[in-house]
């Protein structure tokens, strides 16, 4: 039951992982750690304080190894973030230099710590490299922990929590997200983080709804208020009125029957009522994810995005760890195809090992396959990974970020290069694999009928081809809305790509998340792709719908789509024609 009298709030933030979840608020505050006091440490006790803040740093490692130990098999790889906090308590400029100004100030260490970590902290954030940038985080995640063991302050554990209860956070860190439960937490919000934060991805990974990036949540929310998630709108209502909450609630129970529903169904090929066969496939970051990919239905995977292997760590990985990777994942798969999609970093994903490039303008920058023909013996060690596991499936392999011709000839031949170094060497591999590009750049959208005749099949990156062509950051709230992919200017750059495709006798096939919204399949069926690779969560209801289409009337439906001028006007047409297959009515917000 809703409190008496209190207001409903309704807030919108990043939906990080689908589904809804109603529940009592269970605030993982910061009190006690945020207000430090200063005083003077007599000389004589200077040694017990730097005793005390070892011991601090102590408990601090052991937890986090303990935590590491009880890490789910799931979220295994994500132990590696835990990893990086651990080597940050023995960094020199955090541990060293707290002791030193205990020493040299003769202050305690809660605020010599302090001290310490806000000098790292605006050094880090003024670095013009994102992901060092990013790094600000790790440091406050690590320095708390530090912190709550100085002060006795009381730390919520969350592996503790014995309640189901929504958590309210204003950041947790993948530390804290790895010790959620799944039978005990039902959901969570927090002030930071965004869809692409660790947090994310291990919410997506654990299946519990989560809304991230709503600023300050945390003032807003008391514990024990009552509160509905819904991850896959982005909303969350605090203090719902009883029609709200029942309007929440059916939605629920109508999301749950749904997926049911469709689960049982999702083994079932993606046939249109009229006997075409679209492919469904998954995208995955990191190789456990398969598991996912298979449970859902996927026909197999339509992107592996390698670049998660290479992130959070300051070296790079070596051919034989790669091809362990990229045989486990092929293996899960086979016969089922895999298509592995070379390093895209920088842009917003960048590499320790690239701080030496000073880049304003990152996404702009040295981002994907630009990158990998410039450090070719990178590129070289990745392709050589992929070309021996080939040998153990169906594997595809896909260059990102094409924007001229001749990157595709130099890619291809750097490819030979990583064959022919595997023939002298007399390891076996498989050359005999399709070769692809993503079009996610506006220049090899008009350049298809060129590049099409040097690959077999082309995908279609919807994320980054909106944000090239519309001139819109995809990760900057300000610009959201032009983030549409039913802009007309965007639908008819997908169906040119399509046409040229047939035409030239490639497939054509989209991976950017536009592909896992049921809302956008008759569109896509219309003009023709044959193949869809999304998050393997949407896989099941992208396949049911698929299955109460008819090819024939989406293609006929093109006509009227192609006259629309607006976004909404195709959204509103969508709607007229196809609302009552639509499952988006489940993720209405209205
Ligand atoms: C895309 O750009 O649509 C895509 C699939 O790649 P990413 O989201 O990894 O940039
Ligand atoms: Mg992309």
């Amino acid at each position: 039951m809703p409190k008496k009298d209190p207001k409903e709030i309704k807030l919108n933030g990043v939906g990080a992982s689908p589904g809804i979840c109603i529940g009592r608020a269970y605030l993982v505050d910061k009190k006690g750690v945020d207000v430090v006091e200063k005083y003077v440490i007599d000389e004589d006790r200077l040694q017990d304080e730097i005793k005390r803040f070892k011991a601090a740093v102590k408990k601090t490692r052991d937890k986090l190894r303990e935590i590491i130990k009880d890490t789910p098999e799931k979220l295994r790889q994500q132990a590696y973030i835990l990893e990086t906090h651990m080597l940050l308590l023995k960094d020199k400029m955090l541990y060293g230099k707290t002791i030193k100004t205990i020493k040299k100030e003769r202050v305690n260490a809660e605020w010599s710590l302090r001290k310490v970590v806000a000098n790292i902290k605006s050094m880090f954030q003024n670095m013009s490299d994102p992901y060092l940038r990013e790094r600000a985080a790790d440091i406050d995640h690590i320095s708390d922990r530090i912190m709550r063991n100085l002060v006795g302050a009381e730390q919520v554990n969350i592996g503790d929590i014995n309640q189901r209860v929504i958590l309210v956070a204003h950041s947790l860190s993948p530390a804290e997200t790895s010790q959620i439960q799944r039978e005990r937490v039902k959901g969570f919000v927090t002030d930071r983080g965004g869809k692409a934060s660790h947090t994310g991805i291990i919410a997506r990974a654990l299946e519990i709804p989560a809304v991230l990036g709503l600023d300050n949540v945390t003032g807003m929310i008391q514990n024990d208020d009552l509160i509905i998630i819904d991850g896959t709108a982005g909303i969350v209502v605090i203090n719902p009125r009883e029609k709200t909450l029942i309007k929440f609630e059916e939605r629920q129970s109508r999301y749950e029957e749904y997926k049911a529903v469709i689960i049982q169904s999702s083994h079932l090929p993606a046939e249109t009522v009229d006997g075409f066969h679209m492919q469904v496939m998954g995208n995955i970051e990191l190789p456990e994810e398969a598991v996912s990919v298979h449970s859902y239905g996927g026909d197999g995977i339509g992107l592996y995005r390698t670049e998660f292997q290479y992130l959070s760590r300051t070296d790079f990985p070596g051919e034989h760890e790669l091809f362990d990777k990229y045989k486990d994942v092929i293996e899960v798969m086979t016969p089922k195809p895999v298509t592995i999609r070379t390093l895209d970093i920088n842009g917003d994903k960048a590499l320790a090992q690239t701080s030496d490039f000073d880049e304003p303008n990152p996404a702009l920058g040295l981002r994907g396959i630009r990158y990998c023909l410039k450090k070719t013996d990178v590129f070289k060690t990745q392709l050589k990974a992929i070309l021996r596991a080939a040998v153990f499936g169906n594997v595809r392999i896909m260059f990102p970020m094409i924007t001229t011709y001749e990157e595709i000839c130099e890619t291809k031949k750097i490819l030979d290069e990583a064959a022919d170094c595997l023939e002298k060497e007399g390891v076996t591999f498989n050359r005999d694999i399709k070769v692809g590009i993503l079009i996610e750049v506006p220049s090899a959208v008009i350049m298809a009928d060129l590049m099409a005749k040097e690959v077999d099949f082309f995908s279609i990156g919807t994320n980054d081809l909106i944000q090239y062509s519309m001139a819109i950051d995809r990760g900057n709230r300000q610009v959201a809305h032009l983030f549409q992919p039913l802009d007309p200017a965007i639908l008819r750059m997908i169906k040119h790509v399509a046409d040229v495709a047939k035409d030239k006798g490639i497939k054509i096939f989209i991976c950017g998340e536009m592909a896992g919204y049921p809302i956008h399949i008759p569109i896509l069926l219309g003009i023709g792709i044959d193949e869809l690779s999304m998050n393997p969560q949407s896989i099941p209801a992208v396949k049911s719908v698929i299955r109460s289409l008819n090819v024939n009337d989406a293609r006929l439906f093109m006509n009227d789509i192609f006259k629309q001028t607006t976004a909404t006007k195709v959204f509103e047409l969508l709607r007229d024609n196809y609302g009552n297959i639509l499952t988006d009515k489940l993720y209405d917000t209205k």
